[in-house]
């Protein structure tokens, strides 16, 4: 293991006097770096994407030391979780130096290093061998929470999702050891790691399959506006299902709402530009006759594999290892509809009348993602569910349909945040009735609403049990801190 970079947040409160100088004693003794609060660069070295979130002072170290100070610990990767979930322990372990990515050629394994960011990871893995693996869209989201949680990609239901791909970690357990961790070693800790990874130990690198980037990617998209809430319903529920009857999984499908009264059907295809069309064709006859004819707003672009991920990012893969400055103030939720029934009119109706209906707060922004998981061939859902004994992860939702996201934010993206905003989330959820009530949730859209007993249930489901007992063996004094986790 080689040496971390950590952050100590040192609280001037005398009660945490004795806190500091074993923390600073063990990690002076250890030569590991220190970032002080009075250290330059603090402010930016500690901001995490969600400005939302003002983190209380703290300390950083090594794990020894806060397993000898007994200070809860946190890991931050990317610094993108919704709820600011690596910044939220007495002390931050920030793994910005692991920046490694190798391949084998042979193997066509990667070893990839807990401080990558997705853009930067992407890139390198097709210089080193024209590879890649799923995961999001947003260049600057790191690797360590995305593959730890969850990680979808439009190529997630041809390949799976990030953590899908990881074959072996290699973690600091609670207890300051170091291990590899594989299906056959360690097979409860791969198990939890893979889903519920946050709070079971830090993940220095992973190691993960790749496939051969697609050379054509097609990036297409279809816009429809609407004068009416049932209108918008109507069309909506005729693409909700027609993707989750129909979408092959080469085809990466999801459907974006926005504040103009309308949809987007978008997504990319991996392969031949005839193929999309003709999978294509029948879908935008269907639109046509349940819009009444209406002509969508297209774009469909035949796209080289980096050019696909930079469109879809909508800027330069490239992000800075030190530094990063890209922020939003926002509240999320989510919800994952199943495989067995799509969402019905009714609840559609529900909803865009909501929206057709109501101004968001202070001048707001908003959008609405649903994107699909499950649908013929899904590699998602080709793994077995979290609870059977062939299981080796605890990813909860193997019977997915659409994973939607709800997403408001303030209208410049900076502070200071009107909690309204979080009541009109909260209703856009509601205005769906019954039927999305009490619907699991995807943990990497962290809720911060949720209590930690209902996001326990909400992302892992009847997976907690087995969850909550992995964590009394690997780190009975919990000294590796998930505000929601275990
Ligand atoms: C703008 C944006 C776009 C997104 N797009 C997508 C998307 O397209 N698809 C998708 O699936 N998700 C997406 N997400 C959600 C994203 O996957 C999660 O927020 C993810 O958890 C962020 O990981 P991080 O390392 O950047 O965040 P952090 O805040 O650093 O970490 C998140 C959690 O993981 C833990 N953690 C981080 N690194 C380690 C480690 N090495 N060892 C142990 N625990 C660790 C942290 O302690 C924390 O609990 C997006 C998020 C944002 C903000």
């Amino acid at each position: 293991m080689r040496a971390l970079h950590f952050i100590a947040w040192l609280p001037l409160a005398s009660a945490f006097n004795s806190y500091r100088s074993t923390l600073t004693d063990c990690l002076n003794a250890g030569s590991v770096p220190i970032l002080l609060t009075s250290s330059p660069g603090w402010s930016q070295e500690i901001a995490p994407y969600n400005l939302r979130f003002t983190p209380a002072p703290t300390v950083r170290t090594a794990v020894k030391c806060a397993n000898k100070a007994n200070v809860k610990a946190t890991v931050k990767g990317g610094g993108h979780s919704y709820g600011a979930f690596g910044l939220a322990g007495t002390m931050v372990i920030d793994m910005m130096e692991f920046q490694n990515v190798t391949l084998d050629a042979a193997t066509g394994i990667a070893s990839v290093g807990a401080g990558l960011r997705l853009g930067n990871m992407a890139t390198k893995l097709f210089q080193l061998g024209q590879r890649g693996l799923p995961h999001g869209t947003c260049p600057g989201v790191g690797i360590g929470g995305h593959a730890t949680l969850g990680g979808f990609g439009l190529d997630s239901r041809l390949w799976g999702l990030t953590l899908d791909t990881v074959v072996a970690l290699d973690v600091v357990l609670a207890n300051g050891t170091a291990a590899t961790v594989t299906a056959t070693q360690h097979g409860d800790l791969f198990w939890a790691l893979r889903g519920a990874g946050p709070g079971f130990a830090v993940i220095t690198q992973f190691h993960m399959k790749t496939f051969p980037a697609p050379s054509v990617n097609i990036n297409w998209s279809h816009s429809w506006s609407f004068s009416s809430a049932s209108a918008a319903a109507a069309a909506f529920l005729a693409a909700q299902n027609w993707g989750q009857q129909n979408a092959p999984k080469e085809l990466g499908y999801g459907i974006v709402v926005g504040p103009a009264g309308g949809f987007t059907l978008r997504g990319v295809y991996y392969g031949a530009k005839s193929d999309y069309e003709a999978i294509i064709a029948p879908l935008l006859a269907l639109m046509k006759s349940v819009t009444g004819g209406a002509q969508p707003s297209s774009s469909v672009q035949v796209l080289g594999w980096i050019d696909s991920l930079t469109a879809l990012a909508g800027s330069s893969l490239s992000t800075p290892v030190q530094g990063y400055d890209l922020h939003d103030t926002f509240y999320a939720k989510s919800i994952d509809t199943k495989e067995s029934a799509t969402l019905s009119i009714t609840a559609l109706q529900g909803l865009f009348k909501y929206l057709f209906t109501t101004t968001p707060p202070g001048g707001a922004q908003w959008f609405i993602l649903a994107n699909l998981y499950g649908g013929p061939g899904s590699v998602i859902n080709s793994f077995p569910p979290s609870t059977d004994p062939s299981s080796t992860s605890c990813y909860a939702n193997r019977d997915g349909g659409y994973v939607w996201q709800f997403y408001a934010f303030t209208g410049n993206s900076q502070p200071p945040f009107n909690p309204a905003i979080i009541t009109f989330v909260k209703n856009m959820v509601g205005s769906l009735g019954a039927e999305a009530a009490g619907l699991p949730a995807y943990a990497p859209y962290a809720d911060p609403q949720f209590t930690q007993t209902e996001a326990q249930v909400r992302y892992w489901g009847a997976g907690v049990p087995r969850l909550k007992a992995i964590k009394s063996q690997v780190d009975p004094k919990g000294i590796l801190y998930n505000p929601q986790g275990f």
